[in-house]
């Protein structure tokens, strides 16, 4: 395909979960990745698996990005993990701001992701590339579509390299971010975050909550096909992998998986496009 990939994991809660996912990473290191990235649980629930992760990443000889959230946390301590995943070899973070898990308070202090990177480029300059979050479909809590893309900037801003989005399947939405952002001035790469349709029910679940809309048309065959999972595959491989196909002839920077630490289903949409 020619295109930089990159593909996401969440770090296993199990000794099992590990072990599928070192088979998982396997499979999917044919195809070259730039990174890989590990996501981070905000509030203390997954540091340690997110740091064992990317350890293991980097063994097996592959760039790997560490997710860091700031919410809830104090400067001190955002100093000592940058030190601990500096000393690790890590060049690369995904700096968010993250949601509190329920039931814990706000504090800290760190308000958004643009005073993390800010924080992070005057602590230590240029020993990370820092990538940000982007929200085509605009983020779930932001006061309007203009403030959120404000807040976008002021992330570039402060001093990020480039930005992943949230998934999407509307790829307008996607190309009007962009556009909007080059209008103030945002230049940075904005990678499309590409999310396989595997399951009806749980992408409807949590897409609601995090900022991505799933279109009329995908949803109601989503949900006609009841508990048919063969054919929720079937037919979700052909419109991720129509997506990525239209992104990839509009000329996006790099395409980022969300592989739900399965190898399968970004395995086809990527043999499906190098068979186009
Ligand atoms: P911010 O960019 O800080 O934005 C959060 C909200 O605040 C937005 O509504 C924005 O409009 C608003 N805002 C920002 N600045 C200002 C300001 N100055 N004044 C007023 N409002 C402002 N979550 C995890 O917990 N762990 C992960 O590993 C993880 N990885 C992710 C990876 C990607 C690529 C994406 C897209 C999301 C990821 N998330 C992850 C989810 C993310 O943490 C949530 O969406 C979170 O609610 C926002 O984080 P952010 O970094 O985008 O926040």
């Amino acid at each position: 395909m020619g295109l930089p990939i990159s593909f996401e994991f969440f770090p296993p809660k199990t000794p099992e979960g590990a072990e599928k996912l070192r088979a998982v990473r396997q499979k999917l290191y044919a195809l070259k990745p730039e990174f890989c990235s590990v996501t981070y649980g905000a509030g203390g629930s997954t540091q340690q698996g997110t740091f064992d992760t990317v350890g293991e990443i980097l063994a097996e000889g592959v760039s790997a990005a560490s997710h860091f959230s700031c919410i809830g946390a104090t400067k001190a301590s955002v100093r000592d993990q940058l030190a601990t995943l500096k000393a690790m070899g890590v060049k690369r973070l995904v700096a968010l701001r993250g949601d509190l898990p329920s039931g814990y308070g706000a504090g800290g202090e760190f308000h958004y992701a643009s005073d993390l990177v800010a924080f992070i480029r005057a602590e230590t300059g240029d020993d990370f590339h820092i990538e940000v979050a982007a929200y085509p479909e605009v983020h779930p809590q932001a006061k309007s579509p203009e403030a959120d893309l404000q807040a976008f900037a002021a992330k570039a801003r402060a001093g990020a390299d480039s930005a992943i989005t949230q998934y999407f399947y509307n790829s307008d939405a996607y190309f009007r971010f962009v556009d909007d952002a080059h209008r103030l001035g945002v230049d940075i790469p904005v990678v499309p975050g590409i999310m396989p349709i595997t399951s009806s029910s749980q992408l409807l679940r949590f897409s609601d909550a995090c900022g991505a809309e799933i279109p009329r048309w995908i949803r109601l065959r989503l949900q006609a096909y009841g508990d048919d999972v063969e054919s929720i595959k079937a037919f979700g491989l052909d419109v991720v992998t129509d997506l990525c196909d239209q992104l990839i002839t509009a000329g996006v920077p790099a395409l980022h998986f969300y592989s739900m630490n399965q190898s399968v289903p970004t395995l086809g949409i990527l043999d499906g496009l190098a068979q186009r």
